[in-house]
């Protein structure tokens, strides 16, 4: 990460700090870890206060946080032997003594919370939600560029699963496949465990991969994403073996509908609210609403499920840059289950796609 991406950043959690009248932030979610300082391992705490910011890690990751951080010239690397939160606490009391400091509510245990309390007593701890997760939701141009990466890693790799799909393959082989050719287009990991649902199964949002095999006339979903430098993308596309029923043809053309409505209310200013409201709508239109079961989509960075959400309860709006899924589905137990999901760069006028992957019609395979 370059130094001015993270003076940037530092500079307006200090500015967020500041507002809630706190002398510091304790920072502990490793996807906030990372988008302030780069550090990509999994074990440390980022302590900044008003003037400087002090780095804990364990001694498993001295080197790569040497390297990592570089850039970050801001940061004071300390490496502890015997846990980073006791090295925390002892700097804590020793250099912010009487000071009140901001500590990630949702991201620390019950356990941690107890031994921050104990161990730095002479600071106030105060809890504080989605500081940095709120920074996190407007990307850069680094961060888009990520992004797009792992959308077409994802597109491609699918692109060139899709032949050796027929009759007798399992879901199982299907995620190995996709995850394989990911990988071998330069993806870090998949961005979560794929779904490869076939048959019935697809009726359930959040199937797992099984070994069913797929048969002729089954509804195919692949639920799929690529990592990219720490940047996910989140991807769903939903076929038929074979020719597709007038039915599977029908309800496809009703989520492509409903994944059109949204995307024609995505743009900057618009509450997020409002594109959950134009899938449900067009739904309606439809007389399928009561088979969406879920929100229409969700923010996708460092996190594949991050800010904002777009549900019906969301009371954020859209604002430029902001990377969100948009991903209406409808699931009909006993059935099957359709959702085509794409990821978007908001903006001023319509929402730009991270990548164009086909999905104008219901693709016999
Ligand atoms: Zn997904
Ligand atoms: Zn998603």
């Amino acid at each position: 990460m370059s130094a001015s991406a993270v003076a940037r950043r530092m500079a307006r959690v200090r500015t967020g700090v500041a507002e809630l009248g706190l002398d510091g932030l304790l920072v502990s979610g490793l996807a906030n870890i990372r988008y302030l300082s780069g550090f990509s391992g999994s074990s440390a705490l980022l302590l900044i206060g008003a003037e400087r910011a002090v780095f804990l890690t364990d001694g498993r990751y001295e080197q790569q946080a040497t390297e990592e951080l570089a850039a970050g010239v801001e940061f004071e690397l300390v490496v502890s032997r015997d846990g980073v939160l006791a090295a925390l606490t002892g700097r804590a009391n020793r250099e912010f003594a009487g000071a009140t400091l901001g500590f990630e509510a949702p991201q620390v245990t019950y356990g941690q919370w107890r031994k921050l309390g104990e161990g730095a007593c002479a600071v106030t701890w105060k809890a504080v939600a989605g500081m940095v997760e709120g920074l996190r939701m407007v990307k850069d141009e680094d961060e888009i560029a990520a992004l797009e990466k792992a959308a077409a890693i994802a597109a491609q790799a699918l692109r060139d699963t899709l032949p050796l799909v027929e009759s007798g393959v399992t879901e199982v082989e299907i995620a190995a496949e996709l995850e394989y050719r990911m990988l071998g287009l330069g993806a870090q990991y998949p961005a979560f465990e794929t779904i490869v649902a076939s048959g019935a199964r697809t009726a359930l949002p959040h199937a797992t991969t099984s070994r069913r095999q797929v048969r002729e006339g089954d509804l195919l979903l692949c639920d799929f994403g690529a990592r990219w430098q720490g940047y996910h993308s989140d991807l769903t596309r939903t076929f038929v073996v074979g020719e597709p029923s007038q039915l599977q043809s029908q309800r496809y053309e009703s989520v492509l509908a409903a994944q059109r409505a949204a995307v024609g209310a995505l743009e900057e200013g618009v509450p997020c609210s409002e594109v959950d409201t134009a899938a449900r709508q067009a739904f309606k239109l439809h007389q399928v609403q009561a088979h969406f079961a879920h929100s229409v989509g969700h923010g996708v960075g460092l996190e594949v499920h991050e800010g904002p959400r777009l549900s019906g309860k969301s009371e954020e709006s859209l604002q430029s840059n902001m990377v969100v899924t948009v991903e209406p589905g409808l699931y009909f137990p006993g059935w099957g289950g359709i959702r085509i999901e794409d990821d978007f760069v908001v903006g001023s006028g319509r929402a730009r796609p991270l990548v164009a992957l086909e999905k104008d019609r219901l693709l016999p395979l």
